[in-house]
């Protein structure tokens, strides 16, 4: 086993098995605000390289990767990191930003890797959950998440974000949202997560995966991009929240958004927290 500082991209670090098997690239801290899985792969690395695990094949690369925002503790500088891995971008995107610059450094990454895993944390959820594609469902159930959200690749709107161009290369990928910005036990959630997917993969021996049921799964079929003025309606919005049909969910640029079906709210942001034009909440259906 090697275990290696790449000397290309700053904040990688990449770990080879000793035999040939699956590449897989973990991302965390996209967003600098969200410093659980930051620290996950952190604990990880040290692990494998004082000797208290050891990778048995393949290669395993962690990355840092909203570097700068991290350090300022903010959700990015410029841009938004997890809008930028496209191969074209748009016109008002600055080319001179940190993010633009750094998504072209970590997309060669993304196109090159059998499974990916970004890890991530929400401003409002009480419990963990992975954003996957539903082809992709089975090959995370090891990983013992009990609610996934799906169809987020059907939006034009949220693209660019790394788990999509991961998988538009090839790459079996999945979004870890591993509880709350603020809630550090999001950082052993992620931690177990990967270890469970590493040994799932046969890459470590000695963790056992999480047991699981079937999880949940939400599927999105609106996303509520913020207008302004805007504010959430009804009691303190929370994440997976039921919204019974014809109930109002928030008022949004002097609107007002209505449920034409039963339906779950995922991820609300807090209103301040999000620019005009970003998405600031999603409607999904249970499956
Ligand atoms: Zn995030």
């Amino acid at each position: 086993m090697r275990v290696l500082a790449s000397p290309m991209i700053c904040g990688a670090m990449r770990i080879e098995g000793k035999y040939e098997g699956p590449r897989i690239v973990i991302f965390a801290g996209e967003h600098g605000d969200e410093p659980c899985g930051a620290y996950a792969i952190e604990k990880l690395f040290y692990d494998f390289s004082m000797g208290a695990r050891e990778l048995l094949k393949g290669t395993l690369t962690l990355v840092r990767a909203n570097e700068v925002a991290l350090a300022e503790n903010k959700r990015y500088v410029v841009h938004n990191l997890n809008r930028l891995y496209k191969d074209t971008n748009a016109e008002s995107t600055d080319m001179s930003s940190y993010e633009y610059l750094r998504a072209q450094e970590l997309k060669p990454l993304l196109r090159e890797c059998n499974y990916f895993l970004t890890l991530h944390s929400a401003p409002i959820a009480d419990e963990p959950f992975l954003v996957v594609e539903e082809r992709h469902v089975e090959a995370f159930r090891p990983m013992g998440i009990r609610k996934f959200v799906t169809g987020w690749g059907a939006f034009d709107v949220l693209g660019g974000d790394s788990e999509g161009y991961a998988n538009t290369y090839g790459a079996v990928a999945c979004t870890l949202e591993a509880g709350n910005h603020t809630d550090m036990t999001g950082i052993s959630v992620a931690y177990s997560a990967v270890l469970s997917m590493l040994t799932h993969w046969g890459m470590i021996a000695d963790e056992l995966p999480q047991s699981s049921g079937r999880p949940e799964i939400f599927r999105i079929y609106e996303v509520i991009i913020k207008r302004e003025p805007f504010s959430w309606m009804g009691s303190a919005r929370r994440n997976f929240d039921f919204i019974r049909r014809g109930e109002f969910v928030c008022m949004n640029g002097k609107e007002y958004l209505q449920t034409e079906e039963d339906a779950y709210l995922l991820m609300p942001s807090p209103a301040e927290k999000q620019r005009v034009g970003e998405e600031i909440g999603y409607l999904a259906r249970k499956l």
